[in-house]
Formats: C-alpha cells, structure tokens, sequence
C-alpha cells in the first residue's frame, strides 16, 4: 500500500527506538564481543527483573508468546482427554497450544462491552473433563481476575493469563500475570513491551512448576544430557533479554502515554453516533495496546476505507473469532452459536495507537473520523 507523506500508521516503533538508540546499540555490541549469545548473566538478569517488577518469585524466559503458553499447560499436565475454556475472540495462538498439547479448546462468549470472556458464562461450559481457564487481557484491558478466579477455584481449575497484549495492566492494584496460577507474556514488536524479534516469558509463584518449565524448555534436559521427558527448545536469546532490559525501565511511561492517548480519543470520539468507544471495567487498568472502537450498522470497512483515503491506517483484530476458523470446524461450532464474538468480528476497529503517537496526529485522526460521519 502507497502511504501518503502525512499518512498516519496504525502502530510505528521507530520513533520509541530513537529515544533508547544508543543505550541499545551499546549493549548488542558487548554482547556481539562477548560470544555469549544463549542463556547466561543477561538473560538471568531480565527474568529477575520482569519477576520483580509482577511481584512473583519466578520468571522463565523462552522465545515466544506462543511457547509460553504452550509450556504452561505443559507445565500442568495438561493434555490428551482435558478440556480448556477460553475466548474465541484472541488471536489463534491462545487455542492453538491447547490442541498443540492434544487437549480441546471449549470457547466461551465475550462480553459486549470490554471484549473480554464473559466470565458469567464461563461456569456453565465447565464439565467433569475441564482442567484450565485461559482467560486473555485482550486490547490491554484487564479480565474481571476477581471474579474469574472465585469461579476457578470453586471448580479446582488452573488459570492461564495470556497477558501477551497487556504487559503492565493491573486489576485492582495487581499486574496480570501474578493473580492467577501462571501468566504467559509475548515480546513480539508490536506488544506493549517489544523486543526487536521474536521473545516471551512467564510468572508465576508456583517454584515446582517455574522448575518444570525450565526442564521443558530446554528439550526436557534434567541434567545435561540427561532428558526425562519430551521438551523443546525455546530460549530469549541474550540480545533481546539486553534489549528487553533497557525497555522494561521505560514500559510504565510508555504505557501512561498510551493511557493519555486513550482519554483522548474517549473524549473525542463519545458523541458520534454510529460508533461505540471502548469500556474500561472499574477495578481494571488497562494499556490499550489497542484502541478499538465498534463500528454500527455494517458500516465498518466503509470506514476503514473511508480513513485509508484520508491517510489514516486502522486495523481489524480479528476478524473472524476462532471457533469459526477452518481449523476447529471439526469441533462442530455453528454460525450464530457465539453471537457476541461474532458481531464483534464485523464491527470492530483498532485506531491508530502507539505512546509516540503526537498529538497532531491524533486530533487528524479524530478530524478525519468525524468527517467521515
Ligand atoms: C501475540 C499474541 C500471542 C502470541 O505471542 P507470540 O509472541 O507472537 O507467539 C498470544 N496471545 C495473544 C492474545 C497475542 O496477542
């Protein structure tokens, strides 16, 4: 796609690099000298200082949102025969590792107004089989943690935080990823804390199952050599723990960037009719690593057009929920079966979002949005 030179993106991180350019390049240079790419003092340090800054006791670095997942339910034995709820509003990674561990993803519908599993409907899908809940702090915005966590525990089940889009959110006054059993953060670009590649981490308080991670990530080795069980290799490589480092002492700014950008466009966009704006849950804190708006009256890639032609780039996340995704029509869901998910997926609108994000910016997207209506 041609971009106009004022042409606004949806997500840019070029700028934030400028600002920590040299601390950065410092840093992959005495690592690039020192031959020591894999594990060691540097990826040591980040685990401790991600787990210090949830306030848990363990963080175990691996390669990906993805692996983190995976090697949480990994972790709990869960497998073959287990049932896991979780929303069919996410990106495929959230469900996928449930079959990847050969268990079944049962999906439950979201809540209109945050996007988030609606936690009220999360009992009635548990059956004898259910084992775990894999709740997603979708857009930043936190899950109700209270009440899920009460449905979970009256029912022994394990609960997965995929906190990959909300590094930094908290529900009342607690980082997500430290109030269930075990949390699973993505370190993709365009997350809230991005490395420069591809990276992931998880929290918990659990000790026995922090050193079950670490065997499994590391192809299942006890002692070197010596594999008790199936693993894989997933490690964060030292450049990117050096550059997550530098990122982590910036990420509560960034993030209250994000939130000054959120009350912007709360203000802004609250009287025009034909949209709805996000709601945020009292209790909740969130990040907004995106910004989405509803879109009534099937008008939404009207608009997203529309805002193309003025320069301003938007993005659909997601447009189709998964339990409609070609890979689970095994799993028998019907059109019309989770109705909110599905209207969600035809009127949602992420607006462009990012903490360098200027203000100028800002009001052409506003200007250009009300223009359009
Ligand atoms: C990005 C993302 C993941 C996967 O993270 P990767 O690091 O890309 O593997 C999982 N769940 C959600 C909700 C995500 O947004």
């Amino acid at each position: 796609m041609i971009q106009s030179v004022n042409s606004i993106p949806a997500f840019d991180n070029r700028q934030q690099y400028t600002t920590i350019a040299a601390e950065v390049s410092a840093v992959v240079l005495e690592i690039l000298a020192s031959g020591r790419y894999i594990g060691g003092a540097v990826v040591e340090n980040f685990e401790q200082q991600f787990a210090a800054y949830h306030h848990v006791s363990n963080c175990i670095a691996c390669n990906s949102g993805t692996d983190a997942l995976y090697l949480a339910l990994r972790a709990f034995d869960i497998g073959a025969g287990d049932e896991v709820i979780t929303t069919p509003f996410t990106f495929i990674a959230t469900a996928e590792v449930i079959s990847a561990v050969g268990a079944k993803p049962v999906f439950v519908d979201i809540d209109a107004t945050t996007f988030n599993l609606d936690v009220q409907q999360v009992a009635a899908a548990i059956t004898p089989q259910t084992k775990a809940i894999i709740p997603v702090h979708l857009f930043g915005q936190p899950v109700d943690m209270t009440s899920l966590m009460a449905v979970a525990i009256a029912h022994n089940l394990i609960v997965i935080e995929d906190c990959a889009q909300s590094t930094g959110a908290k529900w009342q006054g607690e980082r997500v990823g430290s109030i269930g059993h075990i949390g699973c953060f993505s370190f993709y670009p365009t997350k809230n804390l991005g490395g420069c590649g591809d990276g992931g981490a998880i929290t918990t308080n659990n000790s026995e199952i922090a050193a079950k991670l670490r065997v499994l990530k590391e192809h299942g080795q006890t002692t070197r050599y010596i594999h008790a069980e199936i693993g894989v290799n997933s490690r964060l490589d030292a450049i990117q723990a050096a550059i997550l480092t530098i990122k982590l002492q910036h990420l509560d700014s960034w993030n209250e960037k994000r939130q000054a950008i959120a009350s912007r466009y709360h203000e802004f966009l609250s009287a025009i009719s034909g949209i709805t704006i996000p709601q945020e849950l009292s209790g909740g804190e969130g990040v907004w690593n995106q910004y989405t708006i509803r879109v009534l009256d099937e008008r939404r890639d009207w608009l997203r057009n529309q805002l193309q032609e003025r320069g301003i780039n938007t993005m659909v996340y997601y447009p189709r929920p998964l339990h409609l995704q070609p890979v689970y029509e095994s799993l028998g869901y019907q059109v019309g079966q989770l109705p909110i998910s599905e209207q969600g997926a035809n009127e949602v609108l992420s607006l462009p979002m990012f903490p360098e994000l200027s203000e100028e910016q800002q009001q052409q997207v506003i200007y250009s949005l009300k223009d359009c209506f």
